[in-house]
């Protein structure tokens, strides 16, 4: 059965060196049919994912800005390449877009992972969001949301926007266990990342145990969200500047430790995770 990776940035610059390797041992960590959703953040890496995509054809692409490239230049006819970009692949998705209150309101001012963003208010992260909401909702094509700290603002958008007849994911779902019906009623999709493992996040540990086996996807977000020390069965050096770096092998973490939650047999709930992964970013290969 093969397992999934719904959500990572194999483009990153940090990964680089390794990508050829990760690569070569992807058929071993996910079998021969195991895919990753590669999700670009802003026009400068689109062209990245794409060449990836085709020379991988396990990878498949995902084109978007992200909240934290919301406040960022870009060019002023961002939506026809992102339009262009999507209509050249049929795996194509929309992502990674979203909400982030975090970063303006929690993160401290000299967080390495913000450093040289220029963090959009509010306002301009949901004109940015929107168009690539719609852009998803009128070709029916999956899209990956990150929303952190920032429901508040997402839900009334989503009840009052058209979105994707298949509906949307939350990748990395780190929202309250009160909004989950709502949001399972607009067509949410909710995917599990290993960092959740870490004992001290019970709250989405309990979410995670409740929410609908059927809207349920795994990730890890590589190279970001390292796994808990004990779960880190594939590991890679830190980059430049002493920063982890998370391998997609990781993804094991995240079915077993998710399946362990949930007190599931590891091999239904593979084979459940592998027919959504299939529904929501549907059969292409
Ligand atoms: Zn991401």
């Amino acid at each position: 059965m093969p397992i999934h990776d719904a959500h990572n940035h194999l483009q990153d610059a940090v990964l680089g060196p390794h990508i050829e390797r990760i690569a070569a041992a992807w058929a071993d960590i996910a079998g021969s049919s195991g895919e990753m959703v590669v999700n670009g953040t802003y026009p400068g890496d689109w062209a990245d994912v794409s060449a990836l995509s085709k020379k991988h054809p396990f990878f498949r692409p995902a084109y978007g800005i992200h909240p934290w490239d919301a406040g960022s230049a870009r060019p002023v006819n961002w939506i026809a390449r992102l339009t262009a970009f999507l209509d050249a692949d049929p795996r194509a998705s929309v992502g990674e877009i979203g909400l982030d209150r975090w970063m303006l309101d929690s993160a401290r001012p000299d967080d390495p992972r913000l450093a040289g963003v220029r963090r959009a208010p509010m306002a301009e992260q949901v004109s940015t969001f929107l168009p690539q909401l719609a852009l998803a909702a009128t070709r029916d094509l999956p899209v990956t949301i990150h929303c952190v700290q920032a429901f508040g603002e997402l839900l009334p958008l989503l009840r009052a926007h058209p979105r994707p007849p298949r509906g949307f994911l939350l990748h990395a779902y780190g929202g309250p266990v009160e909004l989950v019906p709502e949001l399972v009623a607009l067509g949410a999709w909710f995917s599990f990342n290993p960092a959740f493992l870490d004992p001290r996040k019970t709250l989405q540990q309990d979410v995670f145990r409740v929410l609908p086996a059927e809207r349920l996807l795994c990730e890890t977000d590589a190279p970001a969200m390292i796994p808990p020390q004990a779960w880190r069965t594939h590991k890679l050096p830190p980059a430049s500047d002493g920063a982890p770096v998370n391998h997609p092998g990781n993804i094991e973490a995240a079915y077993t430790g998710l399946a362990a939650l949930r007190g599931a047999d590891l091999a239904s709930f593979t084979a459940q995770i592998a027919d959504n992964f299939t529904r929501f970013f549907g059969r292409t290969r």
